[in-house]
C-alpha cells in the first residue's frame, strides 16, 4: 500500500489527485493524514442510487473558505466559514441534470465551472442552497457512499509509477484481467496496451511507458468504467485535441458517459454538440442555457465563447456539419 500511496503524498496539489485517483475521500484522507474539509454527519445514510439518479442545484450560493481557516482544516473552522468575509463565487445556481443526462459546462476562466464541480462530489459543502442526488441531499449522506456514486476525472489525469494492471485496479480491486481488457477496450485503448512488449504489466509514468496526454485521458476513462459510478463529473482535457485522438477520445467518453448522469465542463465541440443542455456560466451564475443550436442562434456570450473556443475544432469534429 505504501508504494502506492507514497508518492500521492509529494504531490503539491493533492486534491487533484485525489479525485483523479478515484478513491473515496475517507479512505484517501486517512492514510494521507489530513482532516477533509467536510464532516459526514453522525445520522448519514447510505446514497442508494437506483440506476442513474438526477443532480440538482437549489439556489446554491458558495464562498471558498478563507485561507488562514483551510490552513486550520479543524471541522470548528469550517463551520465558521459563512461568517467569514471569503470571496462569494456562486450566486444562487439553479439547474437539474435529469437521470441519465449530459449537462456540459462553458463559460470564461474562474466563472464557477470547477467549484460547481466540486460541490457535487462534496469537496465542499454549499454556503447556502443545497446540492442533491437522487432527491438526497449530499450533506445527508455518507462520504463512501457518495465516494461510490460520483466518479471524478480531471484535467490531469495522474497514473502513479506502476504496472497499467495496478494503476486500473485501483479504481476497482479484485477486477479481473477480462474485466480490466473490457474497460481498455471501452476506453479505445485496449489495442495501445496489447502491442506493449508487457502488456498489462507495463510500467507507466514518468519513468516507465510515457502516456500522451490523450492516452492519459482514456487510461482515466478506462479507470472510471471499472468504477462505474451513477454519476461522473468530468473536466474535459483542453490540451491533446489533434484529429487522431479526438475521435478515439470521443468514442471512450460516448461510452464513459452512457447510462449515467454527467456534469461536464466542456471544452470539446463534440461533447457540447451531444449535451442534453449547455449551461453558460458567467461570473457564478447560469447566463444562458440550452442546446448548442439554440444559443448559438440566440448570438450573446454563447457565441462569443464558440467563437473564441470552440469554432477552430469544426475541422476535428467527426460529428460535424459541415
Ligand atoms: P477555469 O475555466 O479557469 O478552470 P472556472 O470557471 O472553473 O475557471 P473556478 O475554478 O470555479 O472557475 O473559480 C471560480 C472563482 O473561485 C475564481 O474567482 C477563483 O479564483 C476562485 N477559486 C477557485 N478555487 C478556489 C479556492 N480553492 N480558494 C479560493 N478561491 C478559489
Amino acid at each position: 500500500l505504501n508504494r502506492m500511496y507514497g508518492p500521492l503524498t509529494a504531490l503539491s496539489n493533492v486534491q487533484v489527485d485525489v479525485m483523479t485517483a478515484l478513491v473515496s475521500f475517507d479512505r484517501l484522507f486517512e492514510v494521507l493524514d489530513l482532516k477533509p474539509m467536510v464532516a459526514e454527519r453522525p445520522d448519514a445514510r447510505p446514497l442508494e442510487a437506483d440506476g442513474a439518479p438526477g443532480i440538482d442545484f437549489d439556489h446554491v450560493v458558495f464562498r471558498y473558505p478563507a485561507a488562514e481557516e483551510v490552513s486550520l482544516a479543524s471541522l470548528e473552522s469550517i463551520a465558521r466559514t459563512d461568517t467569514s468575509p471569503a470571496k462569494q463565487v456562486l450566486h444562487g445556481v439553479d439547474f437539474t441534470v435529469e437521470p441519465g443526462q449530459m449537462v456540459a459546462l462553458v463559460g470564461p476562466s474562474g466563472a464557477g465551472k470547477s467549484t460547481m464541480t466540486h460541490l457535487v462530489s462534496r469537496l465542499y459543502d454549499v454556503s447556502e442552497g443545497a446540492v442533491r442526488i437522487g432527491g438526497r441531499d449530499v450533506r445527508d449522506v455518507t462520504l463512501a457512499s457518495l465516494g461510490e456514486t460520483v466518479g471524478v476525472v480531471t484535467q490531469d489525469a495522474h497514473l502513479f509509477h506502476d504496472s497499467i494492471r495496478s494503476n486500473l485496479l485501483y479504481a476497482r480491486p479484485g477486477a479481473t484481467d477480462e474485466e480490466l481488457w473490457a474497460a481498455l477496450e471501452g476506453a479505445q485503448i485496449r489495442a495501445l496496451v496489447e502491442a506493449m512488449p508487457e502488456g498489462l504489466d507495463t510500467v507507466v509514468g514518468d519513468r516507465g511507458y510515457r502516456l500522451s496526454g490523450g492516452e492519459k485521458q482514456r487510461m482515466a476513462l478506462a479507470r472510471l468504467l471499472l468504477k462505474a459510478p451513477a454519476v461522473v463529473v468530468l473536466d474535459e482535457a483542453t490540451a491533446h485535441l489533434d484529429s487522431e485522438s479526438e475521435a478515439a477520445v470521443q468514442r471512450a467518453l460516448r461510452t464513459a458517459l452512457a447510462g449515467r448522469t454527467s456534469l461536464v465542463i466542456a471544452h470539446r465541440l463534440s461533447t457540447i454538440r451531444e449535451a442534453d443542455q449547455i449551461l453558460v456560466v458567467e461570473g457564478g451564475r447560469i447566463a444562458d442555457r440550452g442546446r448548442h443550436e439554440e444559443l448559438l442562434a440566440r448570438g450573446g456570450l454563447y457565441a462569443e465563447l464558440y467563437r473564441t473556443q470552440f469554432a477552430a475544432q469544426e475541422t476535428l469534429d467527426p460529428t460535424a456539419l459541415k
